[in-house]
């Protein structure tokens, strides 16, 4: 029987058992093993069956049940002091609230009360599976971490339906997606309802007079708040219900949906909470990659018809409080619409914003530069020019966006190019295993920190360390045949075939892991270019390899399928069979058996495509060593010691070389060095030099990789710099975003006009000297505008042969004399403090207190 209607009951709860709800609706659980302890307890094959879901325990729950756990005092105890510790959690002090953290003296004693963080997805426990891969689990462990921390966030987001996928095989070795419907009266959220109760709807206009409505669910992340807004309501249309059913879904017109509800319908529900809870304002916005930019174009129409300011002045005030953080150094991977796309939607009879012109709106995302298309908008552009702070995610991929982009900002050498970096990291307490963890505090005590926890490794006894590494090893494989028995019954294999699945894999061979997106950059199949050279690897009957890989591919990626279909079927090879798997359905559930359960982290991409790559940080801290490219982090951190570095092929072109060359590299470290000093053992039994590189691992790496790291870094070096910047242009009625705007308008007009006449300089001897003096003159046309409006520079560096500047230093030349025709004489010193080639010239920037860099305006003058 089907029903025809739906209702949900909720469970309620008798009042000693009545803090369980919070617990349950607080993700903090995803973190806290006392927590989730509780709720295995009170069923545990149902906590199982689950997937270790506190709801799903909950709702299952009878009034039988009920006074069962009610009557049961240790039970009850149990419980009250785990909403004590939460109750702790959430209101003690943390590091945000120490004096000095992220506030420097300029800041005066202003509060950054609150931060806005916009991301299409979110990975926070596999039970909220509203995440694809690498950006969503991010996203989690930056919520994760900024709560830990004490960082004021709202998270804000969509509510996907479906979710992303779930990935299946079929006889053929091909990728099955299916689409689970979740419904979120059963996941750990609330609906955001007004003081009446009734929900808060968003509402867009769309066009032809349309509309797109979303509630918003929350989360509560910790400390966090989480907004998710979701189309399914029945004040839209049949189609616009469905707007966000899958994460990543549909084309065109769907995606761009999507994205004007994640931004501009981000913002209103935003305003909505805000006004519902008391919540204060964000002053700062991060959008985590392009897919939320239209959150700076509602925030300047909100400027232009309430505060009275022009779109220019409003853009220079919105601008001041963004940060744009960029994930993607292949140009395909840019999320971008068909103009005329953007033309219907946001037309005067669709969501034309108040004091939002369509051809302003356009020029935001406009690819108006040399190799630029003008046909697309482009949502990365478009976050460059709504943020006026942009990093990319490794100290590499920061490198490649500063050229990938550089032609926004003509005439400016790279290393100037506006776009730093703060390297991704990982959230310790949802990715360490528990049995590493209290290992680590049975030797370092109960209440040491996270932090200590890797720095002091040293202290815990290898031989117990290794004893539990292969605890590690055995709680994965057990996981890993059970999803093997399932695959292959889902893949139509009978139950009578199936014997061989009991064991498969060792607890005492090396354990490699891969497991990724399937995108092709990641070239899963490289191991395979040998097929003869891995099985040797694998049926070594001395030194065993065994090989676990997982991953899923964009459904409407054939390239990526043809990939992950390649690889299946090797594992079917009754040669390697059970000694290579292919774990259908990558999520963070499995991901969380994997890392500690691997002795490798193998990564293999195409350098210099992986921005960051998390996983072999998650694999590092549960003591694996990496294998890997040096790509985003790891050619950051890897230093001899720590793991390896397969060689890369960086200049050859013909790409199939390369993969020869990479992948006979990669062969031969296998074979030569990790395999050896894996099996090379002590009188113990103990593998002596492999120990001290995991050892080195922990302590040098663990500390750097700590999402703790990355969200003080980004507290330190963007959210106070940015809230300074947007409190400077909103004092005083907006006097500072007006003036920088009525600056910009000015100085993009007299550009034209700027020119160096000449240059001269005195005490140069013929055999200059270090320590030698020089001044420097420099006659400037700046037609209308005042010398104090512009900086003139002597920009002084090595030269080579062409006379091309590296290594520059500048020093500011002063205004001292004015002549006729808007010319002006500028002078400077500076002492020669370096050796060699040396070059130097002069350039002409605009100036104004409010630019946060040099190249801001992407305006220069060189002689
Ligand atoms: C960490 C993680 C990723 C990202 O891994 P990368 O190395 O960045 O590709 C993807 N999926 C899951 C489930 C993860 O836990």
């Amino acid at each position: 029987m089907k029903a025809i209607r739906r209702l949900h009951v909720r469970t309620v709860l008798p009042q000693t058992l009545a803090p369980l709800h919070d617990l349950a609706l607080n993700l903090r659980w995803s973190w806290h093993p006392p927590t989730r302890d509780i709720f295995a307890s009170i069923d545990p094959e149902l906590w199982q069956a689950s997937g270790h879901d506190p709801v799903a325990v909950l709702s299952s729950l009878r009034t039988a049940d009920m006074d069962r756990l009610a009557a049961d005092e240790s039970f009850v105890t149990r419980v009250h002091e785990a909403a004590a510790d939460l109750e702790r959690y959430l209101t003690k002090p943390r590091w945000y609230q120490q004096e000095g953290a992220g506030r420097t003296a300029e800041h005066g004693d202003r509060e950054l009360r609150s931060i806005a963080y916009f991301s299409p997805e979110f990975g926070i426990t596999s039970v909220l599976p509203q995440y694809s891969g690498g950006l969503g689990i991010l996203a989690g462990d930056h919520l994760k971490a900024a709560s830990d921390q004490g960082i004021p966030i709202v998270g804000v987001g969509l509510f996907y339906t479906s979710g992303y996928f779930a990935q299946r095989f079929n006889a053929e070795g091909w990728q099955q997606e299916s689409y689970p419907v979740l419904d979120p009266d059963d996941l750990p959220l609330s609906l955001l309802r007004e003081e009446d109760g009734t929900p808060v709807v968003v509402r867009l206009a769309m066009p032809q007079g349309g509309h797109l409505d979303a509630r918003v669910w929350r989360a509560q992340v910790g400390r966090v708040p989480l907004l998710l807004l979701d189309s399914d309501v029945e004040t839209n249309d049949a189609a616009r219900r469905e707007v966000t059913n899958r994460l990543y879904g549909g084309g065109g017109d769907q995606r761009l949906e999507q994205e004007m509800l994640l931004g501009i319908g981000g913002v209103r529900a935003l305003r909505a909470y805000s006004r519902i809870t008391g919540a204060p304002e964000p002053t700062v916005y991060h959008t985590n990659e392009g897919h939320a930019g239209f959150q700076g174009v509602e925030r300047i129409s909100e400027l232009v018809s309430r505060a009275g300011l022009t779109f220019d002045e409003a853009l220079r005030a919105v601008r001041a409080g963004t940060v744009f953080t960029t994930h993607t150094p292949v140009p395909a991977g840019i999320d971008r619409f068909d103009v005329d796309a953007i033309r219907a939607h946001f037309a005067e009879d669709g969501c034309q914003l108040d004091g939002v012109p369509l051809d302003r709106l356009l020029a935001l995302g406009a690819e108006d530069y040399e190799g630029g298309d003008r046909s697309r908008f482009n949502m990365a552009v478009m976050g460059m020019r709504l943020g006026q702070r942009v990093n990319g995610v490794s100290r590499l991929h920061g490198a490649v966006s500063r050229e990938m982009f550089s032609g926004l900002w003509p005439g400016f050498d790279l290393d100037e190019v506006p776009i730093g970096s703060v390297t991704n990291g990982v959230h310790a307490g949802t990715w360490v295993d528990r049995k590493l963890y209290d290992l680590a505090k049975a030797h370092l005590g109960p209440e040491t920190a996270a932090r200590s926890v890797f720095t002091r490794i040293h202290e815990v006894p290898i031989d117990a360390f290794w004893r539990t590494k292969r605890e590690l090893r055995a709680q994965l494989i057990d996981d890993a045949r059970a999803r093997l028995k399932t695959s292959l019954r889902d893949r139509g294999v009978t139950e009578a075939e199936l014997g061989w699945t009991e064991d498969v894999l060792d607890p005492d061979a090396l354990t490699i892991g891969f497991a990724r997106r399937g995108a092709t950059y990641k070239r899963l199949t490289l191991m395979l270019r040998d097929p003869e050279r891995l099985k040797k690897l694998l049926n070594d009957p001395e030194r065993p390899v065994q090989l676990l890989i997982a991953g899923k591919s964009h459904p409407a990626d054939d390239t990526g399928k043809a990939l992950i279909q390649q690889m299946v079927r090797f594992t079917d090879d009754p040669e390697v069979r059970g000694k290579i798997l292919y774990l259908p359905n990558y999520d963070i559930a499995m991901a969380q058996q994997l890392y500690p359960g691997c002795d490798v982290w193998l990564n293999n991409p195409l350098r210099p495509f992986e921005a960051c790559g998390t996983s072999g940080m998650k694999a590092a801290l549960n003591g694996a060593l990496n294998l890997s490219i040096l790509d985003g982090w790891w050619d950051e951190w890897y230093d001899g010691q720590n793991g390896w570095a397969i060689p890369t092929a960086d200049g050859v072109e013909d790409p199939d070389r390369r993969d020869d060359l990479e992948s006979a590299a990669l062969y031969e470290l296998l074979e030569r060095t990790v395999v050896p000093t894996f099996y090379d053992r002590d009188e113990d039994g103990l593998p002596q030099r492999w120990l001290e590189m995991v050892s080195h691992t922990l302590s040098t790496l663990g500390p750097k990789v700590l999402a703790d790291r990355m969200v003080r870094d980004y507290t330190e070096q963007y959210y106070w710099p940015a809230a300074h910047a947007a409190w400077s242009a909103a004092a005083d009625d907006f006097a500072g975003a007006r003036d920088l705007a009525a600056y910009v308008e000015q100085v993009h007009a007299s550009w034209p006009q700027v020119r160096i006449d000449h240059v001269d300089a005195d005490g140069l001897s013929d055999a200059p000297q270090i320590g030698d003096e020089i001044s420097v003159h420099a006659f400037v046309g700046l037609g209308d505008l005042d010398p104090h409006q512009v900086r003139v520079q002597m920009a002084y560096g090595r030269a080579n042969a062409e006379d091309t500047l590296t290594d520059l230093e500048y020093v500011d030349l002063e205004p001292t004399q004015s002549y006729e025709e808007g010319r002006h004489r500028f002078d400077g010193r500076m002492r020669l403090a370096r050796t060699g080639a040396l070059g130097w010239t002069v350039r002409v920037l605009p100036r104004h207190g409010q630019l946060a860099g040099a190249a801001e305006l992407g305006l220069v003058t060189l002689p």
